[in-house]
């Protein structure tokens, strides 16, 4: 992202913004609400469209100030994965249904050939047992893996996650942030935006400090957990605990 600028109405919510999301790496978004975290993350996908700026991937440059046309929207919308809070599964669709559908109906890909990645993708994440159950069925820890999975199967560059575990209990977190741990490992590249300090310190390879609209901070996770100066995070460090 290269100075983004993004306003609702004339509220200005991210104010010149430069950011870099490396490749097969976990970009961690923190900050106070209200900052523009989610604004970002819905950014990277084009769910927001801001009003100038650059962005930037691979070998495209989108040019906010000329808008977005359809060419970049479905370039963009393909790389990158969106995983929502409150997981957003078909409740009409078994978990396989779930995880079968975009890539048979969007990606044209042969239904044999998707169930045989969906399967693998379920055991990956250790819910191979719930394949034909439906969403209603599903803990709030498994409904998330499955979107995961779902996000999974479109083989997207990037995950974009806001607050994948905030609707959870405490146990059921875990086991979300299990997986990710795991796919992180495996190199792939994410961004999320979590207020869960630990979780941050143990997943990212980088930081984002996100501060009414500013980034205050954009570096290392041990510089910003453990060797920080600046007033500003540590208080905010202090307010998460
Ligand atoms: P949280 O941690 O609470 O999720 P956040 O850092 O994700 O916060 P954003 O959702 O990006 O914050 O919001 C940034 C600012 O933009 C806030 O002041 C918010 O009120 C405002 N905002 C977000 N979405 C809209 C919208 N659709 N219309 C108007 N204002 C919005
Ligand atoms: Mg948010």
């Amino acid at each position: 992202m290269r100075k983004i600028n993004k306003s609702y109405g004339n509220h200005l919510v991210l104010k010149n913004i430069n950011l870099d999301f490396p490749e097969k790496k976990v970009t961690v978004l923190v900050g106070p609400s209200g900052s523009g975290k989610s604004t970002i993350l819905r950014s990277l996908n084009l769910l927001e469209t801001p009003e100038s700026g650059e962005y930037l991937f691979d070998d495209l440059i989108i040019d906010f100030t000329k808008g977005v046309d359809k060419k970049e929207l479905s370039y963009v919308r393909q790389k990158t994965g969106m995983v929502f809070q409150n997981y957003n599964l078909f409740p009409h669709f078994s978990v396989l249904g779930n995880i079968i559908e975009g890539p048979t109906q969007v990606l044209k890909i042969d239904k044999k050939a998707a169930i045989e990645n969906a399967k693998k993708i379920l055991k990956k994440i250790g819910l191979e047992a719930k394949i034909d159950n439906y969403p209603e069925e599903l803990s709030g820890g498994q409904a998330q893996r499955v979107a995961i999975a779902r996000s999974l199967a479109m083989n997207p560059e990037y995950i974009l996650l806001d607050e994948p575990t905030s609707a959870l209990d405490p146990e059921l977190e875990l086991e979300v942030l299990q997986v990710l741990l795991q796919l992180a490992k495996d190199g792939q590249s994410m961004v999320i935006v979590t207020h869960n300090m630990s979780f941050a310190q143990q997943v990212a390879d980088k930081i984002v400090f996100v501060e009414d609209g500013n980034i205050v901070y954009d570096g290392a996770p041990d510089l910003f957990f453990k060797d920080n100066k600046n007033l500003r995070i540590t208080k905010f460090l202090s307010s998460m605990v």
